[in-house]
This record gives C-alpha cells, sequence and structure tokens, in this order.
C-alpha cells in the first residue's frame, strides 16, 4: 500500500476505537514506557498532546514526576518542546499548545503517529514535522507511541523519514529490527 492510502486506512480504523479501547490501551502502553530504561534515565522528555484517539501519554502523570515535562509546539515548518504548562490554546491542526513557550532541551521524545512499521518507519498525518525535528536533534532519543494494530511489516520510507529508536504498543516493543513480544 501506498504511504497515503496506509495514512487513510489506519486513520478511519483507529477513529473508530471508543473512549474505553483507548483508555485501557493507553494504560498499557504507557506501563510499557515507564519501565523502559531509557525513559527512566531520561530527564527532559517532550510528549505530544493526543488527538483522534491517539494513544494518550496523560494517562498516568506520574511516571514523568521526576522529569522535565514538554510538549511540541508548531513554529511554521518547525515543532519546539514547551514547558508543559497551562494556559493550552488549540492550533491550527487542533492540538492544544502552551500559548507561551519556555524553549526546552531534551533528551527523549515519544512520537505519535498513523502507522509504523518493524524497521522502526513511522507514518505520520503527513506534514513531516517530526521527521524535520528528529534530524536537526539527532542525540534526542525517540519512541514511536502506537496501538499495536498500527504496526504493519514494511513502509516504503522515503529519503527525508526519520527512522525511530524504538516502538511502544500494548504488546510489542521494537528495537533494531527486532520485535519483543511481551505477552509470550
Ligand atoms: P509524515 O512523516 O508526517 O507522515 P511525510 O514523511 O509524508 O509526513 O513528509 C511530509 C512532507 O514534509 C514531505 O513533502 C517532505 O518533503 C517534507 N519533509 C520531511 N522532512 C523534511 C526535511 N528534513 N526537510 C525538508 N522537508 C521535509
Ligand atoms: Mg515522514
Amino acid at each position: 500500500m501506498e504511504k497515503q492510502d496506509l495514512r487513510k486506512f489506519f486513520l478511519k480504523r483507529r477513529d473508530k476505537l471508543s473512549k474505553e479501547e483507548v483508555y485501557s490501551a493507553s494504560l498499557k502502553i504507557m506501563d510499557n514506557v515507564s519501565k523502559d530504561s531509557y525513559f527512566i534515565q531520561s530527564k527532559s522528555v517532550m510528549i505530544y498532546m493526543p488527538i483522534r484517539n491517539e494513544a494518550d501519554p496523560f494517562v498516568n502523570i506520574d511516571i514523568y514526576k521526576d522529569k522535565i515535562l514538554s510538549v511540541p509546539k508548531t513554529y511554521k515548518e518547525d515543532i519546539m518542546p514547551c514547558l508543559y504548562k497551562e494556559p493550552l490554546k488549540v492550533s491550527k491542526y487542533g492540538i492544544k499548545e502552551p500559548v507561551g513557550c519556555e524553549e526546552i532541551n531534551i533528551d527523549l521524545c515519544l512520537v505519535p503517529g498513523v502507522c509504523f512499521d518493524k524497521h522502526l518507519y513511522r507514518i505520520g498525518f503527513g506534514k513531516g514535522y517530526y521527521d524535520r525535528f528528529l534530524k536537526k536533534h539527532k542525540s534526542v532519543y525517540s519512541i514511536g507511541i502506537c496501538y499495536d494494530f498500527q504496526i504493519v511489516d514494511d513502509i516504503e520510507p522515503e529519503t527525508h523519514d526519520v527512522r525511530l529508536n524504538k516502538i511502544i504498543s500494548e504488546n510489542y516493543v521494537i528495537e533494531g529490527g527486532y520485535r519483543w513480544n511481551l505477552s509470550l
């Protein structure tokens, strides 16, 4: 399937999830994240304000209690990590962002997405914000956050697509091309 078709297919599938499904899967995914060694070591993490049934990184905010927490804010073609604090305002993409921006240096980034593959490639909403961000910030460790059903075998990457360092879902951790089944 082409990128655009995968995007459409997986957005449609995710849109059908109930609030309860989003909540229970998010709890499982974020519990897996909280046990990840990179997550545990990180001091400053950028998460995201979920939209359209994305797995919710806020489902248990206690896991960030010893970390600096930031969320992205768009500036033209770029995103910038801004300290997570009220007030927030809905951006042109329908995503909440802090009104001001206290810019933060991060060592870890939780990356939302529409579809992922076992080689750590990702399809987003099609604007390339995370590709540009991760290309510029190579020392930032990136963890794709998704549901099991969003993981496919192969996405045909384009030259600008940046590979993630890891993907975490309810039952899988993918790292270095290997899929660990946590439920086994
Ligand atoms: P997404 O990753 O959100 O699914 P795409 O990978 O399809 O989106 O990228 C969307 C657009 O962003 C593409 O047209 C691409 O040219 C642009 N883009 C991505 N990364 C870069 C980059 N590093 N520099 C310039 N343009 C980029
Ligand atoms: Mg891309």
